[in-house]
């Protein structure tokens, strides 16, 4: 496997690369031979081609639908056309626009970033309507509806070249996101934003960073696209028909893939000066078709359609590019996971709960709960169904507050932390429903746990790593198999390496042996063991099959109704009466 996907990578590879190169050259040399009518059709299609593209970091890496990027187009134009008919020179001016365009974006980051889905989608619809009132109602800098009009120089191939170049460097920033470890943040927020914190990754600056990022390069395509215009007026650059083309462009070509925004922009471009030229009042109409069809036809865009993605050639165009990062190797069996190994000295005091309470409305589901976890311990936590386990582990990583009481990692409370801070003071967690990012990969999966977790191993080690952890919980053989494919119970061996591959000091599993047969339940008590004995993790296991836990937990916690019965040593706690009524009452049966 590992050679024949190398060489087969190799050919297309530099075909792909000849191919840009020879795209290069002959975007470059256009305003040499062709006339000026097509040159700046060219520029304006670069032009939307970085509307696009940046759109598409915010939409297509990071999952936020963001209707008002025009806007931040608009912004860059207008600070550029303000100081330059005030006789600022030229390269201020394009930094101007770089600045107050991502200015804007950090503003309304703000309060756009506390909605999710639809609704920071609707809200984002406002944003191109409310900046073209105040361009036209600040008159003592915008001229209000007259416009600006710049000075009348001939700048079509300096814009031209200049545009090219943000071309360039708009390719190379996608390349970028797709390959590093901020482009893994964006991916693992589109894919589950909640699991994307608890794997330690801090939302709000990753999400207004990229807004900024895609506004700076929004804001100086506004400035080239003023600059070789000369006049700007609110309904040109705050205009929402022509706003939604760059969106429509890159959902036709496919959103979130590295050629997808380039692609449909430039078959819209060329369809809309086909067809449009006599009818540009049919313009929404058409985005609206095609918009449909797409969702109807090809959900995913163009490029993602079977054909293409299945041809040998073609399916480069479709490549999302960051599956192969880290090259291919393949753990050999038994290899020992890449983890400090932490001495166990039991009167470390790695968890404490002091009247931990949380309720949901007026359902109490977790009761004054007060335990302590000493390091190196494997607790079993149980109790039947609604008694609060897992809200529990959601109070100690972080994703719900105590109501009341205190909750302490190594002696710190952890009020004002952020639930990626404490995956960073060394807590993992599974989840009882499996979350895995569904459209990335199992070594993608367990890649992200590591390098934004406690171990913080950077992005490429933590990608040629990766293996070890699939091997350890049994997943070796599918590290290039997407997460949304794999079974229940692999997704929940996924988790566990995810976890793992954190470096926890401090592991929470939810329930992962339901569903698995005799034989796999052994091995994955004997997961559990290892996981202590060699590396020294303690380990809180929510579980209901009790002839599994029992196998390997040293002291049984016991809740009911959101309330500790019963905090004992295991052999202890099963001749507890209230124990053996409440929960091992059917569970003991079962151990049988
Ligand atoms: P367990 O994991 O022990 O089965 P849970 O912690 O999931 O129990 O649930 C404890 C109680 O809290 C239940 O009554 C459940 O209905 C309630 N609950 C859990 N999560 C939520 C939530 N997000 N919203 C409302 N109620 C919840
Ligand atoms: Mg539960």
């Amino acid at each position: 496997m590992t050679s024949t996907s190398t060489t087969t990578l190799s050919t297309p590879r530099l075909v792909i690369y000849a191919c840009g190169a020879a795209f290069v050259v002959l975007l470059a040399s256009i305003p040499a031979f062709a006339g000026s009518y097509l040159t700046s059709f060219v520029l304006a299609l670069m032009i939307s081609f970085v509307l696009a593209q940046s759109w598409d970091w915010v939409n297509g890496q990071m999952g936020y639908l963001n209707l008002g990027h025009f806007a931040f187009y608009g912004i860059g134009a207008y600070a550029f056309a303000i100081l330059l008919t005030r006789g600022v020179q030229i390269v201020p001016c394009f930094a101007a626009a770089i600045f107050f365009a991502s200015l804007a974006a950090l503003l309304v980051s703000l309060p756009l970033f506390r909605l999710k889905g639809d609704y920071f989608a609707f809200a984002t619809l406002a944003i191109v309507p409310l900046c073209e009132l105040l361009a036209n109602n600040f008159e003592g800098l915008t001229k209000g509806s007259e416009g600006i009009t710049l000075p009348p120089d001939y700048v079509l191939v300096p814009a031209y070249i200049l545009a090219a170049l943000l071309v360039a460097l708009t390719l190379a920033t996608t390349l970028w996101l797709m390959r590093s470890r901020f482009g893994y943040a964006l991916r693992a927020i589109r894919n589950d934003e909640q699991v994307a914190e608890v794997a330690g990754v801090r939302l709000f600056p990753y999400k207004a960073a990229t807004l900024m990022l895609s506004a700076a390069f929004a804001g100086l395509a506004g400035s080239i696209q003023a600059w070789q215009f000369s006049y700007i007026a609110p309904n040109t650059m705050f205009n929402l028909g022509v706003a939604l083309v760059p969106i429509a462009g890159a959902l036709l070509g496919g959103s979130g893939l590295l050629l997808g925004p380039l692609f449909g922009m430039v078959l819209f471009s060329s369809l809309e000066q086909a067809l449009l030229v006599k009818m540009s009042h049919l313009r929404e109409a058409v985005l609206g078709v095609v918009i449909i069809l797409i969702g109807r036809f090809l959900p995913g865009g163009l490029l993602r359609a079977k054909w293409i993605s299945r041809h040998d050639l073609l399916s480069w165009l479709s490549r999302e590019s960051h599956f192969e990062i880290g090259g291919h190797r393949h753990a050999t069996a038994g290899e020992r996971l890449p983890l400090v190994h932490r001495e166990v000295d039991t009167d470390r005091i790695v968890l404490e709960c002091q009247g931990a309470t949380m309720a949901f409305g007026g359902n109490v589901a977790v009761n004054n709960v007060s335990l302590k976890i000493r390091q190196g311990e494997i607790v079993g936590l149980v109790g039947p169904n609604g008694s609060g386990k897992t809200t529990l582990f959601n109070l100690i990583s972080g994703i719900y507050r105590p109501r009341s009481g205190r909750i302490l990692i190594e002696g710190r409370d952890i009020a004002d932390f952020r639930a990626d801070e404490i995956t960073r003071l060394g807590i993992g967690r599974s989840y009882q429903i499996p979350r895995p990012f569904a459209e990335l990969t199992v070594r993608e999966n367990i890649a992200i746990g590591r390098t934004f977790g406690a171990s913080k191993t950077k992005l490429l080690e933590s990608m040629r790593t990766a293996d070890i952890f699939a091997n350890f919980v049994g997943l070796g053989g599918l590290l290039e198999q997407k997460a949304e494919l794999l079974s229940l119970q692999q997704k929940k061996a996924l988790e566990l390496a995810r976890a793992l591959a954190a470096e926890p000091k401090l592991l929470l599993v939810d329930e992962v042996a339901s569903g698995l047969s005799t034989v796999e339940i052994a091995a994955f008590v004997k997961h559990i063991r290892d996981i202590r004995d060699q590396y020294g993790i303690t380990i809180i296991w929510v579980e209901h099959i009790f002839s599994a836990l029992s196998q390997v937990v040293d002291r049984l916690i016991v809740l009911d109704s959101g309330a500790v019965i019963a905090d004992a040593p295991l052999a202890e706690a099963m001749r507890d009466e209230r124990v053996l009524t409440t929960y091992l009452g059917h569970a003991a049966g079962e151990a049988k």
